[in-house]
């Protein structure tokens, strides 16, 4: 006997009574079957509900051949009325993504003649793939149209059909459907055959936010989010940009500005700061010229800088010179020698001071995990 499904009749009911018809012994639970139920099974791309049946948890809902078997966490008496109770906070949110992805699809198919070939309700985030290539700024100007409709207010309609009245009617489908088809409308944006629940208003999605589009496959998915996810998301991204507004001292509208403008003067005190220690470099490679072997101690440096200090003092000093910069027990290094072969030296280095690294016979960077004086044990022995 199939189940008679309370969540057609009533997408808001959120308690019920019914009987239990069947319950086994299953993975991980019980198989429970009641004569009605209010939990929705997973299907349509929306999934299961979750909840409370009978004092014990329900935690999945599956439908075949029009059976509804609620997993259980404990059995059930065969027999009895149970008292069921949905987690509300979950359904409701999967109402509103389901709707506001009927919405957006409607607009999206409509506009660009195209289907929709996918749809992923996830956790997190919510996923629907078109088999056309759309632009992100059509995209959003889509995204502002469903908004509008959103706030509209439009009432939806859920209706069976079947035959010649299902001809009739132009809606959108993924595969050819037979007997008893729901078509859920969405006055003027969209009509589409679906077995999924849905808000009664089009005002109860409360807002729709798309995040993202990638090419996929012979089109594109679009990742969005609608009603409470899309309000959470966009509360924390706000609170995001007010932190780094006021970091930056300056109104949250004016936060990515403010970050360019920053950038800019970064890129502008690096090349003035590669200027400098270009200088500086040239200072300290005429200091040691001839004064051959050469060991030096940097503050914390780029890997760039300690090659390019190694390069300039290798340059004149007539030996090899070698680079640390770092503090504690974490350096870079540079060596470097003209016409030197530094691989054993580098080999017998990364084994006793921890280090990692290597490069040419002339030249070899790397890093150590050792103290300076066992940096300078090392070397005072080559
Ligand atoms: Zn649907």
């Amino acid at each position: 006997m199939e189940t008679e499904k309370l969540f057609y009749a009533d997408p808001f009911l959120t308690e019920f009574d019914a009987r239990v018809l069947a319950c086994e012994e299953e993975k991980g639970g019980y198989a429970v079957v009641l004569d009605r139920t209010a939990f929705y099974p997973e299907g349509g791309g929306q999934p299961y509900d979750t909840g409370v049946l009978g004092g014990v948890e329900v935690s999945e809902v599956h439908e075949k051949a029009g059976v509804v078997t609620h997993k259980c966490a404990a059995p059930l008496p065969v027999g009895e009325t149970v008292h069921g109770k949905l987690d509300w906070a979950r359904r409701f949110d999967h109402m509103q993504q389901h709707s506001g992805e009927h919405i957006c699809s409607g607009l999206i198919c409509a506009r660009y003649g195209c289907d929709n070939v996918g749809f992923h309700m996830g956790a997190e985030s919510v996923t629907i793939d078109f088999n056309a290539d759309i632009p992100w700024e059509e995209l959003l100007e889509l995204e502002a149209a469903a908004n509008r409709y959103i706030y509209e207010d439009h009432a939806i309609d859920i209706q069976l059909h079947r035959g010649a009245e299902l001809d009739a009617i132009d809606y959108r489908s993924k595969k050819a459907l037979e007997g008893d088809v729901r078509i859920v409308t969405f006055p003027e944006a969209d009509c589409c055959a679906c077995c999924g629940t849905h808000v009664a208003r089009s005002g109860q999605v409360g807002i729709v936010k798309f995040l993202s589009v990638q090419k996929f496959r012979e089109g594109v998915r679009i990742e969005l989010l609608c009603g409470g996810r899309a309000y959470r998301y966009l509360s924390a991204c706000w609170a995001q940009d007010v932190a780094a507004a006021q970091a930056l001292s300056v109104k949250p509208t004016a936060a990515a500005a403010a970050v360019e403008r920053l950038q800019g003067e970064l890129s502008a005190l690096k090349l003035r700061c590669a200027k400098l220690e270009e200088s500086v470099f040239a200072g300290v490679a005429a200091r040691y010229a001839g004064s051959g072997d050469v060991l030096l101690f940097e503050d914390e440096m780029s890997g760039d800088s300690v090659r390019r200090l190694c390069d300039a003092v290798a340059e004149t000093c007539g030996g090899r010179c070698a680079v640390f910069a770092g503090a504690g027990s974490a350096w870079k290094y540079a060596i470097g020698q003209r016409g030197g072969d530094l691989r054993g030296l580098t080999k017998e280095l990364n084994a006793a001071l921890s280090g990692r690294g290597g490069g040419k016979p002339e030249f070899v960077q790397g890093s150590v995990g050792a103290e300076r004086g066992a940096i300078e044990s090392f070397f005072a022995e080559k």
